[in-house]
């Protein structure tokens, strides 16, 4: 499989390089020149197991891995151990027709850890195998912060440099990033939105020169290793709740940096009969905006809701751009003057475009969840069978169900476990989640974290004292 960036630039590039990168060198996102069709493989595939699927559908994206490799890395990242069950991902039932996709069981109780345990053990692989040290530089509202940290802490050839949303995530998560020691991990805790974080990696990373002499690479969503890694439970839930080709479900998926729903609309462009993918946002409804309006506009940081689903307080979805990437014909001269748009008015439009019937053809819906809907929705479901939906998923469920057809399977993801968000919980129904043994003193731990303005000068000041240019971790 051949790559290339989404806007234009066609430099020869393989899985094995796309995996360390971060941006494409000309500012846009590395996307396979075509997405592999597998409808004719859906009966075969139907009866492997996690990990057997997860190394077919690998294999197609990554087939400059030899794969006894693949084999290897894959049975190393999915084991019963690190997600609680052999399914790795099982599917539950909260009610007559709406199916719950269970991401959260690995080891920092979110579907991060999916992708991000595969990344570890990747990137780890390929940096051995080239000699070579990477300086990973993240911006988190979260969750990929600890699934990262987790996944990389310890490792001999990574440093990880994870800017985060000072005071803006649950305490829960502050604790579980701030309080890794291990010496590789550096927690930078931005004043500002995650948002402020974002943009000050992203112009971290577009000056190409310091880029190189740091050795900078990325784990956020934009690396295109996480997406494939997703796109593996999108097949496992199709047939879990279906029992032959050919029947359609539709999905739902709470959304903030469009990383995990792409994934859906990879797995539906490869053959997988999705009918609708639903987009559920927070109060910070800029995607939601878009697919009822064809209005995609972003905000600014200061303009980003602080919300009970931080997770997803995003304003400005990265992996949005290789959605519209394929909406305009995979053409790259469009896609620069949408993005050009964006940059110079903060906005495109393509309802009365040529490529609003693309839009309206992707199967994408999408629906908006308040605090209010996020509480009444945990709270019914937890009437309904004792079942504690973590706020995010929480807010699936709320537009799922709103989006729910007569005769067609609705799987909703979850994206978290509750015991992460435990003060909505508490809001929602007057009682703690249950939290894994594991965590049972996780807020008394010692923290270890920098405070740093949202200022880009500042961050690379700090990547110049702690990530030197002869990088040896
Ligand atoms: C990251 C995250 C999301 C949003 O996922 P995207 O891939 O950014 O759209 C939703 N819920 C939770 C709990 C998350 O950690």
């Amino acid at each position: 499989m051949q790559y290339q960036s989404t806007r234009g630039d066609r430099q020869p590039a393989r899985f094995r390089d796309v995996l360390l990168g971060g941006l494409a060198p000309d500012g846009g996102l590395m996307v396979p020149v075509a997405y592999p069709r597998v409808d004719r493989l859906l009966p075969r595939w139907r009866a492997l197991s996690y990990p057997e699927l997860a190394v077919e559908v690998l294999a197609l994206f990554a087939d400059d891995y030899p794969r006894a490799e693949l084999e290897r890395l894959v049975r190393a990242s999915y084991t019963a151990a690190a997600f609680g069950d052999e399914r790795i991902t099982p599917v539950a039932l909260l009610e007559p027709g709406i199916h719950l996709l269970q991401l959260s069981n690995g080891p920092t109780l979110a579907f991060k850890d999916i992708a991000m345990q595969l990344i570890g053990n990747l990137f780890e692989h390929e940096l051995a195998y080239r000699g070579e040290h990477l300086n990973i530089l993240g911006a988190t509202s979260g969750d990929t912060g600890s699934a990262a940290e987790v996944a990389l802490r310890g490792r001999a050839h990574l440093r990880v440099f994870m800017l985060s949303p000072h005071g803006r995530m649950s305490a829960f998560q502050r604790a579980q990033m701030y309080s890794i020691q291990d010496p590789n991990i550096h927690n930078l805790a931005i004043e500002g939105s995650f948002d402020d974080c974002q943009d000050i990696v992203k112009a971290i990373g577009a000056d190409l020169a310091f880029k190189r002499r740091h050795r900078l690479g990325a784990v956020n969503s934009i690396n295109w290793a996480r997406i494939v890694a997703q796109v593996v439970y999108y097949f496992r839930a199709y047939f879990a709740v279906t029992r032959a080709e050919g029947q359609i479900v539709d999905v739902c998926v709470p959304s903030g940096n469009f990383g995990n729903v792409l994934a859906g609309w990879i797995a539906r462009q490869m053959g997988l009969p999705i009918g609708r993918l639903v987009v559920a946002t927070n109060e910070n409804d800029v995607l939601d905006e878009f697919f009822r309006s064809g209005t995609y506009r972003v905000r600014s940081g200061a303009e980003t809701q602080v919300t009970s689903s931080p997770s997803m307080d995003i304003s400005k979805a990265s992996n949005f751009e290789r959605f519209i990437f394929d909406i305009v014909g995979r053409d790259a001269a469009a896609l620069r003057e949408l993005w050009w748009e964006l940059d110079t008015r903060g906005a495109f439009h393509l309802r009365d475009t040529p490529f609003g019937a693309a839009v309206a053809a992707s199967g994408f819906v999408s629906g908006r969840s308040s605090h209010a809907d996020r509480l009444a929705t945990i709270r019914s479901q937890y009437a309904r069978d004792g079942r504690i939906l973590d706020p995010h998923t929480a807010d699936g469920v709320k537009v799922g169900r709103a989006w729910r057809r007569p005769d067609v399977p609705m799987i909703c993801l979850e994206t978290a476990l509750p015991a992460k968000f435990a003060e909505t919980i508490r809001a929602a129904i007057g009682r703690d989640p249950e939290r894994p043994a594991a965590f049972a003193d996780l807020e008394s731990r010692p923290q270890r974290y920098e405070v740093l303005p949202a200022d880009a000068g500042r961050v690379r000041a700090y990547l110049d004292a702690h990530a030197p240019e002869a990088d040896h971790a």
